[in-house]
């Protein structure tokens, strides 16, 4: 059944494994990032099984079906409207906003729980986090004093809207406002959350401050590469997830649209086009609705033309009579692909188990 998306599990089992040898050499624990995936049961299986700490997800209707003997960690901001799914459903969240904590200790009075929360700082990537030291002075005096939240760390996120990279400088930020918070209240904090797959050009040379201790890592467990640079990480797997589609339409058409006007497409562009004369083109099963084209890259020598909601027109000028009718295209993905692909419902999930069969 095709369109379907095949998942190497030893590929994603090598992937961790290296990534979690990384972080314990930065003397970080891991929290191991699943909202790319969805969650998906045998992904989060290696994940047990490999000896990351915790288990991380921006959605509660993803943490709700993890099964797990770690940590469960909210990862978006929480709704205040979804208060009581988040104390329920997650042991840990990271929070910026004293309102919705407040929400989260009347919820978790409410059914006798300890919910912990790490407080995000903004160090500059104007994404989530208190920007400010004194609402950080603020917000950490008001949290001491509520019954049923735990105050166990703090955190940055970096690299997501700004595009900021992280440097030693800033993250020794991260530090400062730790040993502020301890000194100023008399408290441990247990985590100190560094950030994400942008922290790893820092990790591979060894130099993620002393005092950061935690590392929340997703794209790289998938994709294999760092999220600063966009390198491939030595030695990892890019390969983790790959696409399979079938050709459901293969003939001899001219590039340009031989007549009428040219109006919009199904998207409402305007469509352009390269004249190449008459050549072999085709159309795959698998559309918009599942993933957007320009995210795909072909493993053979075919260019996609464009995709509207359930196609994807291939040239194949390159490769002329190579394919047939029913055959199947195959397609490595980028990190929206992985994520759009995962969440269709109309895309079947393969997992592969066993022997990698190639070198890296
Ligand atoms: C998604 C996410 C991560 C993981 O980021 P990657 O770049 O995929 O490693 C870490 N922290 C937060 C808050 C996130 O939302």
């Amino acid at each position: 059944m095709y369109p379907r998306v095949m998942i190497n599990i030893e590929k994603f089992r090598h992937n961790v494994k290296k990534l979690k040898e990384l972080s314990s050499l930065n003397n970080c624990t891991m929290m191991g990032v699943t909202k790319v995936f969805c969650a998906a049961k045998p992904l989060v299986e290696v994940l047990n099984e490999e000896g990351v700490e915790y288990i991380a997800d921006s959605r509660i209707e993803n943490l709700r079906k993890i099964e797990t003997n770690k940590p469960l960690v909210l990862l978006r901001l929480p709704m205040i409207s979804e208060a009581y799914l988040v104390v329920r459903h997650s042991d840990i969240s990271l929070n910026s906003e004293i309102e919705t904590i407040r929400a989260l200790n009347e919820a978790a009075v409410s059914i006798g729980k300890t919910h912990k929360v790490i407080l995000m700082v903004d160090l500059g990537d104007l994404r989530e986090g208190i920007f400010h030291e004194t609402e950080l002075i603020n917000v950490t005096k008001e949290v001491l004093t509520m019954s049923n939240i735990e105050l166990i760390g703090i955190g940055v996120n970096l690299t997501c809207y700004g595009g900021v990279i992280p440097s030693v400088e800033i993250l020794e930020n991260l530090v400062k406002y730790k040993e502020l918070i301890e000194n100023r209240f008399s408290i441990n904090l247990d985590i100190i959350s560094g950030g994400n797959s942008s922290d790893i050009p820092l990790m591979l040379n060894n130099s993620i401050p002393l005092g950061i201790n935690n590392i929340r890592l997703g794209e790289s467990l998938v994709l294999g590469r760092e999220t600063a640079y966009g390198e491939t990480i030595e030695g990892l797997y890019d390969d983790v997830f790959t696409l399979e589609a079938e050709l459901i339409e293969l003939k001899k058409k001219p590039t340009v649209p031989p007549v009428g006007k040219i109006g919009m497409d199904a998207f409402g562009h305007k469509p352009e086009f390269v004249d190449l004369g008459t050549v072999e083109r085709g159309i795959i099963a698998v559309g918009k609705q599942d993933v957007y084209h320009k995210g795909l890259k072909p493993l053979d020598k075919v260019t996609l033309l464009g995709s509207s909601s359930d196609h994807i027109l291939v040239d194949f000028h390159e490769v002329p009579g190579k394919y047939k009718l029913g055959d199947i295209l195959k397609f490595k993905l980028n990190y929206s692909s992985i994520l759009s692909l995962m969440t269709s419902p109309y895309v079947k999930k393969v997992y592969q188990y066993g022997q990698i069969d190639e070198e890296i």
